[in-house]
């Protein structure tokens, strides 16, 4: 079910913290090497879409083919979650910031181990604070635990909604979880994660109509 948003003119708290440029953020992440991610990797991929952003997307970690281009979710994963988005009108890079929990490419696309994830978390609160999502969609059991640190399994938690930060947040199936279930079936995690996207879709144009009625 989606939330009813909060009204937009109320600060959370991450909004409030002071925080440098988005620029001078990115340059210092691009530079990284707090974690031993940084010894394999081919670039720090930090971010694809505009700033600040309604919508922000958080998955696990680059793969190959964005650790190759510097940008997340390029590779199949990526394009399936790109067509995802274009079914309830959310396109690519104008209409939502994408980023990862890890900003570098785990080797042999392992998941990302704890220390990893701890060391590059700074960069992540520091994306929230800049990017002042209005929703955050969790992309994937990764990112659900990294930051919600539920344990529960993602068939359970996906469409399910709560607040971090005072944003609402939800889960959504990671897209590589889907190329191994490709039935459109209903019911089946792709109709699955179709009702979800919808479900955002929904929140955030509550969200954008809210805000244009305060402007009148
Ligand atoms: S994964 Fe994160 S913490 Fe580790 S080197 Fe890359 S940017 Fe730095």
């Amino acid at each position: 079910m989606s939330p009813q948003p909060s009204p937009p003119e109320s600060p959370s708290l991450i909004d409030t913290l002071p925080v440098r440029t988005y620029t001078e953020f990115k340059t210092e992440c691009l530079k990284c090497k707090r974690c031993r991610l940084a010894e394999t990797r081919t670039q720090v991929v930090v971010d694809d879409g505009p700033t600040p952003c309604d919508l922000m997307l958080i998955g696990e970690g680059p793969g190959a083919d964005e650790d190759a281009q510097g940008i997340p979710f390029v590779g199949r994963s990526g394009q399936l979650l790109t067509k995802i988005l274009e079914t309830v009108d959310i396109k690519r890079p104008k209409d939502v910031y994408i980023t990862n929990v890890v900003k570098c490419r785990p080797p042999g696309n392992r998941a990302p181990e704890p220390d990893e994830e701890a060391h590059c978390r700074p960069w992540l609160e520091e994306q929230i604070k800049l990017i002042k999502p209005r929703i955050i969609v969790l992309v994937g059991a990764v990112a659900m635990k990294t930051l919600l640190g539920r344990e529960k399994a993602i068939t359970q938690m996906r469409g399910t909604w709560t607040q971090y930060n005072g944003i609402d947040t939800t889960i959504i199936f990671h897209p590589s979880y889907l190329l191994r279930y490709p039935s459109p079936e209903k019911g089946k995690p792709k109709w699955l994660t179709w009702q979800d996207m919808k479900a955002v879709k929904n929140a955030l144009e509550l969200y954008r109509s809210a805000n244009a009625e305060q402007k009148n």
